[in-house]
């Protein structure tokens, strides 16, 4: 049986965006910008994507910029914010230790330039609250960027409440929903915020496509022609925008009942795993989103628990960043306080409604199994069992 149980790095492009993007590229292959007829034909195709997605998230077209994905619209939003702030003397900055690397690393390139990095802690339910972000922020922060649902443990942010100290304050507030947007309402509005970060291939769209939602001028990140009202530059990737835009549509008419059956699969995974021994779920169980599952288990190695499921047809993620080379473990599971140890034994089964119950029986039977061969293995495992070394779950 193959289980495929990683949509939060990359989801599955919809049958229906893969047709559009197809459909797109053959029949509006003229360039948005040219005046004749083909290229405003393309122009019109574009301008119908922006208002379907201003309407599905709640805002106005014009506050749409289409990017290359959920990056570069995170690279955007911060350096925009972060030189705006700068010219008025503001350089600080409020976010939280457990972003994604498209913005943890920006704001290290900011700290390089003088700028002062306020990272919050996410305590061990990896979740920051409204009130450490009021506790933080000071008369030179120029932004405010916490992510609204987190790509490793699925936990889920106070954002419009964090958004409204920021209005109150008046500090732009920019939200990374690359895992929200698709899978839980998402109205800018409402959730106060002055930007947002979205990513097509994490709800079914095409990979390399994205946008930034902004209520503030920004300035481009990439320079040139005056596409995307001067705030983008390049020719508009119109097949991969279109298909995003289908792929919202149909993620947005479809969430209320996919949510209800991803949960129930959720729900089931979790509490089959939990009965492994010495195992925890990592991040809170309430405030996450439904198709994420994430657990520490002590005595292994999370790449070696991967490699075996992958050969056993499960498709997962560990959720650390071994496999860049570094040893260093998950800088989110080290932040909701993992000592380093259990950090390297975690693994991530992220659902979609492709999914099936058959593929979540198969995956109560061989999780378990697997933990216990590598544990089998493992000499940490036999210290702990014989009292060496004490179980920290
Ligand atoms: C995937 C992801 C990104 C990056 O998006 P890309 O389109 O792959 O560049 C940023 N933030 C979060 C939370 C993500 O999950």
């Amino acid at each position: 049986m193959n289980v495929y149980a990683d949509n939060a790095a990359t989801a599955k492009m919809r049958p229906a965006a893969l047709r559009t993007y197809a459909e797109t590229a053959e029949k509006y292959f003229g360039n948005p910008s040219s005046l004749h007829s083909d290229g405003q034909r393309a122009a019109e195709e574009l301008s119908r994507c922006r208002a379907k997605t201003a309407e599905l998230l709640g805002c106005s077209p014009r506050e749409i910029i289409f990017t290359s994905g959920g990056s570069e619209a995170d690279n955007q939003a911060i350096v925009a914010a972060a030189i705006a702030g700068e010219k008025k003397g503001k350089k600080h900055i409020v976010s939280t230790a457990f972003e994604h690397h498209a913005v943890l690393h920006v704001l290290d390139r900011l700290k390089e330039r003088g700028f002062e990095i306020t990272l919050l802690p996410v305590g061990e339910r990896g979740i920051v609250r409204a009130e450490q972000v009021r506790n933080a922020v000071r008369d030179d922060t120029c932004l405010v960027t916490v992510m609204f649902a987190n790509n490793e443990i699925g936990t889920i942010q106070p954002v419009a409440e964090i958004g409204a100290v920021c209005r109150e304050k008046k500090i732009p507030f920019h939200t990374d929903a690359v895992q929200a947007v698709g899978h839980v309402p998402v109205d800018v509005n409402a959730l106060n915020a002055d930007m947002l970060s979205l990513s097509a291939h994490k709800f079914g769209g095409p990979r390399g496509v994205g946008a930034l939602v902004s209520k503030l001028p920004v300035r481009p990140l990439i320079e040139g022609g005056a596409q995307e009202r001067g705030r983008r530059a390049g020719t508009e990737n119109l097949p991969a925008i279109v298909a995003m835009t289908t792929a919202l549509e149909l993620s947005v008419a479809e969430m209320t009942e996919a949510d209800a059956k991803i949960r129930a699969m959720r729900d089931k995974l979790i509490a089959g795993l939990k009965a492994v021994p010495h195992c925890a779920l990592n991040g809170d169980e309430k405030s996450r989103l439904s198709g994420n599952v994430s657990f520490c288990f002590e005595g292994i190695e999370g790449e070696s628990l991967l490699l075996l499921l992958d050969e056993a047809g499960i498709r997962a993620s560990s959720g650390s960043a071994c496999t860049s080379g570094s040893l260093d473990p998950s800088h989110v599971l080290l932040a909701i306080g993992r000592p380093h140890e259990v950090a390297h034994g975690s693994l991530r089964l992220t659902l979609s409604a492709d999914n099936t119950q058959e593929e979540i029986d198969y995956m109560l039977k061989e999780i378990p199994r697997v933990v216990q061969y590598l544990r089998d293995m493992s000499p940490v495992w036999r210290d702990l069992q014989s009292g060496k070394r004490n179980y920290v779950l």
